[in-house]
């Protein structure tokens, strides 16, 4: 892109996109930014004739979210909408045996399938990334928060050494399996702002995702034995029986119009000229696997279509 002309605004925040002239932004946007790191913000503008948001699912769809109420009145009803993950339980097991070497190797190369709506690819990530460790407490599933802690507490009364040794142990991602449980089930949330402008999310079709997946429970257990090891969940999952993602994806989805959708099949915004969605918001169905290559592909297809240098990027002159 920088050898096409672009400039790249690092550390930059985008926070009002507003047509300029006819309100379908025939006539260019002003793009209105920020720094995301300074302590004092020094607001900024440009013009451009189009404007493709690419913010991932937690920064385009609040950022569409705010400008329906404001600049951009004309996005679909629909934004919000569709927001899904795979379904998932990410589950760490550390052994506490020295001389195994998870951490060798490319990070995800195989994978499980358990049934029809349902796989494990197991994770390796490489030495010295063990900052995961400060977020994660031993697994515990079901029930509620008490019993959850109680289940804690009885391991490490019953085990200390065990734990002790997982807790401290010398390097994380070395003595760590990560376990990724997907399933393609589908079930969907909603993204809506709430009073102050912060985000709230409510279920909108199907079953709630769950932070416990007896499967993965089971097959945790089952590899934490193979390696000596005892599985851990993200802290949130035991203390609040909130689930985890790493695959959020949905609410800019696509659609035949602006009823079904925000954006048409090309990722043209409905309602508006020169306005794309290219990011994990577009997705509207639950693929159940790591979703970046289909994001990535997706987009390149869709700058394909666009007119002008758009299409010497995408590969097609
Ligand atoms: C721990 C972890 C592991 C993962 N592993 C895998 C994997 O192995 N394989 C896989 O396929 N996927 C993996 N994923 C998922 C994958 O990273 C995401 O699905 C993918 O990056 C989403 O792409 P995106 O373009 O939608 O958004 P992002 O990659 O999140 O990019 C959005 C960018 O926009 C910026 N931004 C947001 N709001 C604004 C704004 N208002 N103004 C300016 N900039 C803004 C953000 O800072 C960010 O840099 C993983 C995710 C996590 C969290």
């Amino acid at each position: 892109a920088q050898q096409l002309g672009a400039a790249i605004k690092a550390e930059s925040e985008v926070f009002d996109v507003a047509p300029i002239g006819p309100p379908d932004g025939s006539g260019g946007y002003t793009v209105r930014f920020q720094s995301s790191t300074a302590f004092f913000k020094k607001k900024q503008s440009l013009t451009a004739r189009g404007v493709v948001f690419a913010g991932g699912v937690l920064g385009t769809v609040p950022l569409l979210l705010k400008l329906k109420q404001s600049s951009l009145p004309g996005l679909s009803d629909r934004v919000g909408y569709g927001i899904r993950t795979n379904n998932e339980s990410l589950i760490a097991i550390t052994t506490v045996d020295k001389d195994k070497d998870l951490s060798k190797g490319v990070a995800i190369s195989s994978i499980l399938h358990t049934d029809q709506y349902s796989h494990l690819e197991p994770v390796r990530y490489s030495a010295g990334s063990g900052f995961w460790r400060l977020l994660v407490l031993p697994m515990a599933h079901g029930g509620n928060t008490l019993s959850r802690l109680g289940k804690i507490a009885w391991d490490w009364l019953s085990r200390p050494l065990a734990n002790l040794k997982v807790a401290f142990v010398d390097d994380w991602a070395k003595r760590t399996q990560t376990l990724l449980f997907m399933q393609t089930l589908d079930s969907t949330l909603r993204f809506q702002r709430g009073w102050l402008g912060g985000m709230r999310s409510r279920l909108d079709k199907g079953p709630a995702p769950s932070a416990f997946i007896p499967e993965a429970e089971s097959l945790a257990k089952q590899y934490g034995k193979l390696i000596n090891g005892k599985p851990t969940s993200l802290a949130l999952e035991p203390l609040l029986g909130i689930p985890s993602t790493a695959h959020i994806l949905g609410g800019a989805v696509m659609g035949k119009d602006a009823s079904e959708g925000v954006i048409d099949k090309d990722n043209r915004v409905f309602g508006y000229q020169n306005m794309l969605v290219c990011d994990g918001s577009m997705i509207s169905a639950n693929p159940g696997v790591n979703p970046s290559l289909s994001i990535t592909a997706i987009s390149e297809r869709a700058m394909g279509k666009v007119e002008g240098k758009g299409r010497a990027l995408a590969g097609q002159g």
